[in-house]
Formats: structure tokens, sequence, C-alpha cells
């Protein structure tokens, strides 16, 4: 059980959002779990599940920040080795962060597929075993747990608005919502720039999408040519999938420091983003999962400033 090991995290209502939407719209403050996104729910999922023997063998993954620390941070929980890779486009203070958790750091190439590359050779060479980031059923079910908790504090949901990228977060929230709530509408967002689920199921099949800088980093990368879990989730339990812009990212961010006080990075700022930008129209009591903070400080600063991105 990941219980006695993650936050259960506050639903707070948001008076200016709810204003600006003429419905009730509440947070999802997964910024509060201790590496500042909700990637540990799944992580310490997969590693729970795994056997003595397995973990201490060490586990290895890619990642562009906060899956990389999930693990790093639910290796040293547990007292096992982890490496995690990633390639060059990742921001210094996540690389940081994930080796104060005493985590071995491995920086390859310029794209999470690069990144990919390395865990399947450490995996052949050392024996290492692999955390993926979204696409295992261990760490759906981990970030699901999400779901269950909106549904325990808000009964009368119904809609969620979730950060889109691999589709671990939303599938396993869809899963969780609708087995409880069939009639919950689930939207997914992401940003314009290398949307990788929206365009693999717009052509049907995971395809390849080119990765391009965002300011939603953690929402950047592909959902993986062999998808075996996420695609179909989202293809079968998403009700919508909104694009973002840069600024409206950007808006998303600083409306979450001024109206909410929260430290939000473009990632996690996406369903802020959302109504702020009229792209999705709200029926009824909706919760926003505000999936991480893990932003560099200059940059925040900087677009509290004005800037984009
Ligand atoms: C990973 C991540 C997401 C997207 O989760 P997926 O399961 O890959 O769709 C959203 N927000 C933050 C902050 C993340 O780290």
């Amino acid at each position: 059980m990941i219980r006695s090991h993650v936050v259960r995290t506050l639903l707070v209502q948001s008076p200016s959002l709810s204003k600006e939407s003429g419905q009730p719209v509440y947070l999802k403050l997964e910024t509060r779990q201790p590496i500042g996104a909700f990637k540990l729910r799944g992580a310490m999922n997969a590693l729970l599940a795994l056997d003595q023997a397995s973990r201490q063998r060490g586990l290895v993954t890619a990642s562009t920040g906060n899956h990389g620390r999930a693990v790093a941070y639910a290796a040293k929980e547990l007292g096992v080795p982890a490496t995690i890779c990633m390639s060059a486009l990742v921001p210094a203070n996540k690389v940081e962060a994930i080796k104060a958790l005493g985590a071995e750091v491995c920086i390859i190439g310029t794209s999470q597929d690069d990144a990919q590359d390395e865990v399947e050779r450490l995996v052949a060479t050392r024996g290492l075993v692999p955390i993926p980031p979204f696409d295992a059923v261990d760490v759906v079910a981990g970030q699901g747990t999400i779901g269950l908790e909106l549904v325990e504090d808000l009964p009368d949901l119904d809609t969620v608005l979730v950060p889109l990228s691999g589709g671990g977060l939303a599938g396993g929230v869809a899963v969780a919502v609708k087995a409880r709530k069939p009639r919950a509408r689930i939207v997914g967002i992401s940003m314009e720039r290398g949307a990788a689920m929206h365009a693999s199921l717009a052509a049907g099949q995971p395809i390849f999408v080119r990765e391009e800088e965002t300011l939603a980093d953690s929402l950047g990368g592909g959902i993986g040519l062999a998808n075996s879990v996420t695609f179909a989730l989202c293809r079968d339990l998403l009700d919508e999938i909104v694009l973002l812009t840069e600024d409206e990212i950007a808006t998303g961010v600083r409306h979450a420091e001024r109206a909410e006080n929260e430290v939000v990075e473009g990632a996690g700022a996406v369903g802020i983003a959302a109504i702020l930008s009229e792209k999705v129209s709200l029926k009824g009591a909706t919760a926003i999962i505000v999936s991480g903070r893990n932003i560099d400080p200059a940059r925040h600063k900087a677009i509290m400033e004005g800037a984009s991105a």
C-alpha cells in the first residue's frame, strides 16, 4: 500500500476560478507531495509491487524530471539503489534534486527517446529493473489513487481537468473516477507544442511526435511506439483533449501564484490555464489536478514578470 508513503493531498475550492467559470472549481494540490509532484504515487506503487530480490538489483528509469525524482525518493525510502537516465533538455533544478536524493544520474542525448534507449541498455547489460514513467499497470494504478480521493472528497464531481503527457495520470484517474461515477467527464490537457498522445489518438495508433521545448516541460516526450497500456486507456476513457499555447500556460502559472498563492510548474498549471483560456466548458463541480510545482525559480520569476515562456 502506498498510503503510508504518499500524502493524501488537499482539495481546496478556488474562489477565483469558480467565479471565472460560474461553476464550483476545486484544486487537487499534488504540489504538496514530498517531491512536489504526483509521480510519487505511481513510482511507489510500482516499487512496492516488486519482490525484494528484484528491488535489490537496482532500479532504472528515463525521466523528464518528476518521475526520476519520484523513483529516487521511493528507492531511498525503501533502501534500494536507483539510476536515472535523462536528456539534456531537462532543467538543471530537476537534475540537482535527483542527485540530492542519492540516485546515480546519467545525462544522455537530447530527447526522452535517447534516454529510454539508455535504460534498455542498462537493463540488458547490468540487470537493472526498469520503472516506466507511465506505461505500466502498477504506475497507472498508483496515479489513479488521486481519482479515488477526488470522488471521496467531492461526491458530486462532474468534470476532472487532468494534465496529459504519456497518459499514466489521466488514464489512472479516468479508471478510478469512472468506476464510481460513470458519467463524470475526464478532460486531458496538453500543450500545442509536441502533444504526443493527442497526435497518436488522432492517428489511431501511437506515433512519433518531435519533442519541442515548452513551458510545460513535464508534459514533453513521446508515448512510446510500443505503448501497451495508456494509449488504449486514453482512447477509451478520455472525453476530450484541450491543447494550449505557451502564452496560455504562462497565464495559468501567473494565476496560480497571484490568485491561489501556489508556485506551480507549467505542466501543473494547464488545468487552470484551460479554464482561463475558455477552451473548456464546465457543467458542474470541477476538479483540477495541479500536478506539480517543480519549476526553475528563475524561470518562475521571469514568468511572473510577464515572460511568456
Ligand atoms: C508527468 C507529469 C504529468 C503528466 O503525466 P503522464 O502520466 O505522463 O500523462 C503532468 N504533470 C506533471 C507535473 C508531471 O510531472
